[in-house]
């Protein structure tokens, strides 16, 4: 294909739409069918980026093998398509501007006024269109985060109003609007698509595509009142409705012949409808389990579950895989004690310790550790999960007086101690061990079994490692380190041997869980949690 083709997908009337799977879903189609497409969000956000959020506030904060926190969306991208994600996926404002403001101090704009228009939006154009001239991509879909009318993303809906002057027949615009259906009147209601599609237009910009959103099937008069209100096409009218599982969205898309529409107005070969066979049997397994599980996800972050989106998803594609259904039981680790550990984590057939940062709630995730050696349930720890593994040996097995360095600056044993690097870091935006680093693996450990190879590369975002001085003492005393960073030496595995199934990972093996390759760790977890059922 020679030039690159541009989607927009922008949001109207509320949000929440789906806008993410909506992309990602129309992306594999476009896969499916034999070309290239990678996805772009852009956040109308100040900060430079989501990692320094609190999860209650976007979420999961999703990490690329280059080492970007970026939004949840991309965890999307990533396990739909199945090819990684950069730091040019995802640009927030703060960023943009960060970079203007940069340039600007170094006398870039020739003593120019910096404004709006032009200097910001032809940052936002430049970093649209970086993904298009690597000349990889025959698609480049950027998904605008935010609503149509909200102040903060004016300035993308500005930059692609202009991008379309620019690159013409190479770009389209999808819309994604909810046609609500009104109870007491038993109708499904335009209006709202109305109004917002009006919005657009004030920007100047026309969509080319309606995706609705809708409770119940939309029938063709009230596609065709959409599209002669709106200025599109009927058949460029998508429903969009209520799925079962976000998976079944590419196929739902397809029937919609939304992929279809897409290639025709780009005029572009649309050919065979695509066989999708992984994918299918994929959905097949997952909506015929043989056997059920239960595993519980010891978090502080469990009262919004997008902030594990990712080991959710983990669990998924695992579960699939394993032809078992997944019940993952959300415990918060504050609500767990000594006393009632048995009653609140007895039932469950594995454990999971999640990442996370701070103090608040270790001590119920330490006790949650302690269960799962003892009682010989399957244990598996991510990251702080993995940590509260070590300092729950340190202190119950060993008999240390011992915490991470991070829950207690003065403890007498730090087992989980600050990394060199990190200590001289005062910045908390982008400053963590982030990102993908290989790892050598122990043979014959649960690890080798699950990954079936020695070498490996998993992404990281932490500050804090295992204490190398104490290796020795763990390994006599039953916790071996089966997998260690080749250069570096750091631990970045730790397993039980004398165990049923216990590892935890200091990097986050969540992230690159997708559906046609779900992870190793999840499924091998999976695995003994069925033997535990
Ligand atoms: N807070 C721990 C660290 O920084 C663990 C981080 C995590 O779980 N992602 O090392």
């Amino acid at each position: 294909m020679s030039n690159t083709k541009y989607i927009f997908v922008t949001g109207g009337v509320t949000s929440s739409l789906g806008k993410g799977i909506v992309s990602a879903s129309l992306a594999k189609l476009l896969q499916a069918r034999g070309y290239s497409a990678t996805i772009q969000k852009l956040d109308p956000y100040i900060n430079v980026d989501p990692g320094t959020l609190n999860p209650y506030e976007h979420g999961e904060c999703f990490v690329t093998d280059d080492g970007a926190e970026t939004d949840l969306d991309l965890g999307h991208y990533e396990r739909f398509l199945g090819v990684p994600t950069s730091q040019a996926n995802n640009i927030t404002t703060g960023r943009i501007y960060q970079s203007v403001i940069n340039k600007e101090r170094k006398g870039e704009y020739l003593g120019k006024t910096v404004q709006i228009i032009p200097h910001i939006t032809d940052e936002i154009k430049s970093r649209i269109q970086l993904l298009g001239e690597n000349g990889n991509w025959d698609f480049v879909i950027t998904e605008i985060g935010g609503t149509v009318g909200d102040i903060e993303s004016l300035p993308y809906i500005e930059s692609v109003r202009q991008l379309r002057w620019e690159l013409g027949k190479d770009s389209l615009v999808i819309h994604l609007t909810l046609i609500p259906f009104l109870a007491a009147s038993g109708e499904l209601k335009t209006k709202p698509t109305q109004h917002s599609v009006k919005k657009l237009l004030e920007y100047g910009l026309q969509p080319d595509v309606l995706v609705c959103r809708a409770e119940h099937d939309i029938p063709q008069d009230v596609r065709n009142k959409v599209a002669r209100f709106c200025n599109v096409e009927s058949e460029a009218v998508i429903a969009s409705l209520d799925a079962e599982t976000i998976y079944d969205v590419p196929l739902l898309m397809m029937e919609e012949k939304l992929d279809q529409v897409v290639l025709k107005k780009l005029d572009l070969k649309v050919g065979e409808d695509p066989a999708l066979t992984t994918w299918k049997t994929f959905l097949t397994k997952l909506k015929n389990p043989k056997n059920s599980v239960t595993i519980g996800l010891i978090g502080k972050y469990v009262e919004l579950k997008d902030s594990y989106k990712s080991i959710a998803e983990g669990f998924i594609h695992a579960g699939a895989h394993n032809e078992c259904a997944v019940q993952i039981e959300w415990i918060h680790s504050e609500s767990i004690n000594k006393e009632n550990v048995q009653e609140k984590l007895g039932h469950l057939n594995g454990v999971l310790v999640a990442p996370g940062f701070g103090e608040r709630g270790v001590d119920g995730k330490l006790v949650a550790v302690q269960y799962a050696r003892e009682s010989k349930t399957p244990f598996f720890g991510i990251c702080l999960g993995m940590q509260c593994a070590v300092v729950e040996f340190a202190q119950n097995v060993l008999g240390l007086s011992s915490s991470s360095r991070e829950h207690n600056d003065n403890t007498q044993h730090p087992v989980i101690d600050l990394m060199a690097e990190q200590k001289k870091v005062e910045d908390k935006g982008g400053t963590m061990r982030l990102g993908a680093y290989p790892c050598k693996i122990e043979e014959g450990s649960f690890a080798h079994k699950a990954y079936g190879e020695t070498e490996i590369s998993e992404r990281h975002r932490h500050r804090y490692e295992f204490n190398s001085a104490y290796k020795e003492e763990f390994a006599q005393a039953g916790m071996k380190a089966s997998g260690i960073n080749p250069e570096t030496g750091l631990v970045e595995i730790v397993e039980i041997t004398d165990h049923p199934y216990f590892i935890g990972v200091q990097f986050h093996p969540e992230y690159k869980s997708t559906v046609a390759k779900p992870h190793p760790l999840f499924i091998e977890f999976v695995k003994a949690t069925l033997e535990n059922s």
